[in-house]
C-alpha cells in the first residue's frame, strides 16, 4: 500500500481539481493522500462540502503548505491534520489570500511596463476558483497571450526571485507558522529540506520545534533522503514524503502514483479527527 503526502490542486497552483485528485488517487491504488495547497484549504473545504473525505480505501489528510519569511532561502512548512474550519486559520488565510491578490496586480503592472500585456481579470479567470493565486497563474496568462511557450521560460526571464517582474508575497515567520499550525491541531513538517540547500537552516527549523521532516521528495537525491532520514531519527522527528504533485506537463511526476511512500509512514502522521 502506498501514499502521497504532498499534493497541490486547482485551489492553488495544481492543475487537477480536488475531486479529480481523489479519483486519480483511487485508480492509482493509493491508500492515504494529503492535499497540501499553498496558503489555502479551499480545496479541502470543497471536498468536505461534498462529503468525499474518506472514499473507500482512500484516506485524505487535511494539509497545507506555507512559505516562511527567511532572508535568502525558500523555506516551506507543511501542516497536517489541521482543523480546516478553525476561525484562527480562516483569519490567517484571509490575510494571505488578500495579499496574494494585491501582489498579482503589482506583477501585472510591472509586466505592462516591461511590454508584456496581460490583464488581472485574465489571471483570475485562469486561476479559476483558486483560493491562492500566484506566479504560475501569471505565467499561464503570458503563455496564453503568446509571449512564451513554456512556464519555465517565464520564471527564468521574468518571475524568478531576481526577475524584473517579481514581487514578493507576505509570509509569516517560522515561529508564527508553527504556532498557527499547532493552534489548529496540526503537525508541522519541514517540506523538501534538500531544496533549501543549507542545513544550518534545517537545524534552525528543528530548534524552533518542527515535528517532522519531508525526507522523501522527487527532487531529493537518495543521498539527501538518507541524510534527512538519519537526522529525523536522531532528533526524534516524524518522517514523511510526497510527490509535490502539481499535474503540470513536464514536471515530474506527471502522474499521481508515480512517486509514493509506504502507507505505514503515512499512517504515523495521519490523525483522523473526531
Ligand atoms: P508563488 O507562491 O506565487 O510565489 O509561486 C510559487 C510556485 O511557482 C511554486 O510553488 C511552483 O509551483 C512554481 N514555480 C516556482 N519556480 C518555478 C519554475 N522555475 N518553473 C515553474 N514553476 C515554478
Ligand atoms: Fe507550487
Ligand atoms: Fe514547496
Ligand atoms: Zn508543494
Amino acid at each position: 500500500m502506498t501514499a502521497d503526502l504532498h499534493i497541490h490542486t486547482t485551489a492553488s497552483d495544481g492543475r487537477l481539481a480536488p475531486e479529480e485528485i481523489i479519483k486519480t488517487a483511487l485508480s492509482a491504488g493509493l491508500s492515504e493522500i494529503a492535499i497540501t495547497d499553498h496558503d489555502t484549504v479551499a480545496g479541502l473545504l470543497q471536498l468536505y462540502a461534498d462529503k468525499a473525505v474518506i472514499k473507500g480505501q482512500l484516506t485524505i489528510i487535511p494539509g497545507i503548505e506555507f512559505s516562511t519569511e527567511f532572508p535568502c532561502h525558500e523555506v516551506h512548512i507543511l501542516g497536517y491534520n489541521i482543523d480546516i474550519f478553525h476561525t484562527a486559520l480562516k483569519e490567517e488565510l484571509g490575510k494571505l489570500s488578500y495579499d496574494r491578490q494585491q501582489r498579482v496586480q503589482k506583477m501585472v503592472a510591472k509586466l505592462k511596463k516591461l511590454g508584456y500585456v496581460i490583464e488581472y481579470q485574465q489571471v483570475l479567470a485562469l486561476a479559476g476558483n483558486a483560493g491562492s493565486i500566484g506566479r504560475p497563474h501569471v505565467a499561464r496568462a503570458l503563455l496564453e497571450n503568446g509571449y512564451f511557450t513554456e512556464i519555465g521560460e517565464v520564471f527564468t526571464a521574468l518571475l524568478g526571485k531576481n526577475g524584473p517582474a517579481y514581487v514578493p508575497h507576505y509570509k509569516m515567520n517560522i515561529k508564527t507558522v508553527l504556532q498557527v499550525i499547532k493552534s489548529v491541531g496540526g503537525t508541522a513538517v519541514l517540506a523538501h529540506p534538500g531544496l533549501i540547500d543549507n542545513d544550518d537552516i534545517v537545524f534552525e527549523v528543528i530548534n524552533v520545534g518542527i515535528d517532522g521532516l519531508e525526507v522523501y521528495h522527487p527532487m531529493h537525491t537518495s543521498w539527501q533522503a538518507n541524510k534527512y532520514l538519519e537526522m529525523a531519527q536522531k532528533y526524534n522527528l516524524l518522517v514523511t514524503g510526497g510527490s509535490d504533485f502539481h499535474g503540470m506537463p513536464g514536471r515530474y511526476p506527471e502522474k499521481l502514483g508515480d512517486f509514493t511512500i509506504s502507507s505505514a509512514l503515512a499512517k504515523k502522521i495521519c490523525r483522523i479527527q473526531g
